[in-house]
């Protein structure tokens, strides 16, 4: 196994690099609040850095898993930065669910170095990640991927190449897209049937034996909303940012897009409303106040 560094330990970061410490890979953590790297190394017998240099010295393969792609922009420069340190011949895997012309950017900057990049955005949600059978979907060149191919088969099941570098962030935008345009027309449907009277778990039972569903319906719904759980898995904030990529896309690709823009506006006004730290699911919330009833019965608070 290639010296693997990995930087960003959120909800999903923690358990995919937890894979990477229990396959006897010689792996250095950084996170930037430096409690969560040391207590992840004193669990797992990683090495943690205090700074990205540090992390980026005599590494093989650096894994990054931020909020943004401007978040690992700005992780390259400045003397604790992934430059002053990462030896040419390193590739640089992008965990991150960013956007294609920011990762185009940092690949530019890395390749004058000799150092490769690769946008790699996973989809499987924490379970998937704890389940090491997420689906890493890669942007960039196919013989770097081979490269680090098992690096990433430690936490992905399916590792997909998608086309150049961006293609990876593209796809994820509007994969989740359409997670958020599922959860927001579920929402609309449920709040409408229990007002006329048909209760959300009969619908759902009917919806998905039917055509009309999705793992919003088959999995969210029932495991999430009907039972009031709302567990904090995927920041709302985060599909907010991934639904305004995929709706940028659209119009950069002059792709008349109304469903995407309005799903866009949407998700925009529900993190404004629900705040940073909420659930990407608890937008269903939003739709419960609107209509004046909640999914699984009940008035909306
Ligand atoms: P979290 O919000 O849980 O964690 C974010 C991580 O990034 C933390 O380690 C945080 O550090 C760090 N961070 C935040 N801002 C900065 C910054 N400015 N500079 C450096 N580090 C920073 O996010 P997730 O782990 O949920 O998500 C990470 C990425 O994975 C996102 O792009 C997301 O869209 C994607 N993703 C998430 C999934 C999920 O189910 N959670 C599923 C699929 C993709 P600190 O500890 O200091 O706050």
């Amino acid at each position: 196994m290639p010296r693997v560094a990995f930087l960003g330990l959120g909800a999903i970061g923690t358990p995919m690099a937890r894979h990477l410490a229990a396959a006897d890979t010689d792996l250095v953590v950084w996170n930037r609040t430096t409690a969560r790297a040391a207590a992840f190394a004193a669990d797992t017998g990683a090495r943690h850095a205090v700074t990205p240099a540090d992390a980026a010295r005599d590494r093989d393969v650096i894994v990054t898993c931020l909020p943004i792609s401007r978040h690992v922009e700005a992780l390259l420069d400045g003397p604790d930065g992934l430059l002053a340190t990462l030896p040419a011949g390193a590739v640089l895997v992008d965990c991150t669910s960013g956007d294609p012309a920011t990762s185009r950017r940092i690949a530019a900057r890395l390749a004058e170095r000799g150092i490769a990049f690769l946008d790699a955005p996973v989809s499987g949600g924490v379970a998937g990640a704890v389940a090491a059978t997420l689906t890493v979907m890669v942007g960039g060149d196919p013989d770097v991927l081979a490269r680090v191919r098992p690096v990433l088969e430690r936490f992905g099941s399916r590792i997909v190449h998608c086309g150049a570098v961006g293609a990876g962030d593209a796809l994820k935008a509007v994969n989740n897209a359409l997670l958020a345009m599922h959860i927001w027309g579920t929402a609309e449907g449920l709040v409408a049937l229990e007002k006329a009277g048909v209760r959300a778990d009969v619908a759902l039972d009917v919806i998905n034996t039917s055509s009309g569903r999705s793992n919003a319906s088959m999995n969210l719904f029932p495991e999430r909303v009907l039972t009031r759980a709302f567990p904090r898995t995927f920041r709302l904030a985060l599909l907010d940012k991934d639904v305004g990529i995929a709706a940028d896309l659209a119009r950069e690709q002059q792709v008349p897009s109304p469903l995407l823009q309005l799903t866009a506006e949407l998700f925009r006004l529900a993190h404004g409303e629900l705040g940073e730290e909420a659930d990407h699911v608890e937008a269903v919330q939003v739709v419960e106040r609107q209509g004046g009833a909640t999914v699984g019965g009940g008035q909306a608070s």
